[in-house]
């Protein structure tokens, strides 16, 4: 069992139950103001969850339960939609916003991933499309820029079901990002039987409003801790405030659930992000977080616009990374 992912591993061994399995089996009434209901509701909720009661399984799933209400929550905000602290407020029935999402989702792909942390392989990774930033340097440009396969909520459940049955240990929203289609996300966990935990692999941008709903439901915050500094989130992610946001929602997300954190270290950015995100988290978050150093940075899509991210690491680099991370950190990936 790894240190920090103890609930998952009880997911996963069948000795609690994921979040979304508990929000299916409260019962939520119809034609109540939503806000008020989710609000009174989420305090039962949170009871269950700390609760672990796995024999909650063994109840019926209610006809309105607190997961359906969630879902029309999050359709009544695509109206206005502030899902990430972009706040564009664009009704997504009419209109995109800078996600250049709609209210319908996408994704380009979902299968048995055998590279992610090894806690979580095999996991079922789900590639939404679109993202909530604009990485110049973004290493998933493929998928996030497609619109091939639209995601039909009834379908993807099924599918996680199947993949279930072939040895997923979770369901891993990805993408892109899957914030601008947490509707779709939570829709699909209706159809879904399967007792598995839920990893939302995120660039932690979302809003509060986005945190209290998906909260609920999220096990595992597969989170990227991109810069230390609002500068470079600003200069290569067109994202102002990165560094106040980002904190902000994992100091959150660690009240709501266990944590991964996953930092991309980039040539030439080892003390503005590096080193500043390894000593926040260490101070923030304990020494003993899941923290995944990653060296796989390449200067994907428009980084050879930007010289001093134009390059892959050196060897000097991530030899000084992996020292500045196991001064601070004792859990590393
Ligand atoms: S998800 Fe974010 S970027 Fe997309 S429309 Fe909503 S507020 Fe804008």
């Amino acid at each position: 069992m790894v240190p920090g992912l103890e609930r998952y591993w009880k997911i996963n061994s069948g000795l609690a139950p994921a979040k979304f399995q508990i929000a299916k089996r409260i019962e939520a009434e119809i034609g109540d103001s939503l806000i008020d209901s989710h609000r009174d509701l989420k305090k039962e909720f949170v009871k269950m969850w700390k609760n672990e009661d796995v024999s909650i399984l063994e109840e019926r799933v209610a006809e309105y339960s607190f997961l359906n209400l969630k879902v029309d929550l999050l359709k009544e905000m695509l109206k206005d939609c502030q899902f990430c602290e972009r706040k564009c407020r664009v009704n997504r029935y009419e209109k995109v916003g800078f996600c250049k999402c709609g209210n319908k989702s996408f994704y380009s792909s979902e299968f048995l991933h055998f590279g992610e942390e090894p806690e979580l392989v095999p996991s079922h990774t789900i590639f939404f499309n679109r993202c909530t930033f604009s990485c110049v340097f973004c290493q998933n440009f493929d998928i996030v820029y497609s619109d091939e396969k639209i995601a039909d909520p009834k379908e993807l459940g099924m599918l996680i079901d199947i993949r279930y049955r072939q040895g997923s240990r979770n369901v891993n929203f990805v993408g892109g990002n899957p914030d601008q289609h947490a509707h779709t996300a939570l829709e699909t966990l209706l159809y879904v039987n399967s007792n598995l935990p839920v990893v939302w692999n995120s660039n932690m941008y979302h809003s509060l409003e986005l945190a209290d709903i998906i909260e609920d439901v999220v096990d595992v915050w597969l989170g990227d801790f991109k810069y230390g500094n609002n500068e470079c989130g600003r200069k290569y992610s067109k994202a102002r405030d990165y560094f106040e946001i980002v904190s902000r929602n994992f100091l959150r997300a660690r009240e709501h659930g266990e944590l991964l954190i996953r930092h991309l270290v980039m040539p030439n950015h080892l003390e503005c992000c590096t080193e500043r995100i390894v000593k926040w988290v260490s101070k923030n978050l304990g020494r003993d977080v899941r923290f995944n150093l990653m060296f796989q940075y390449w200067p994907a899509f428009k980084a050879r616009e930007h010289e001093e991210i134009s390059r892959r690491l050196n060897s000097r680099e991530m030899k000084k990374a992996l020292e500045i991370a196991s001064i601070y950190l004792d859990n590393l990936v």
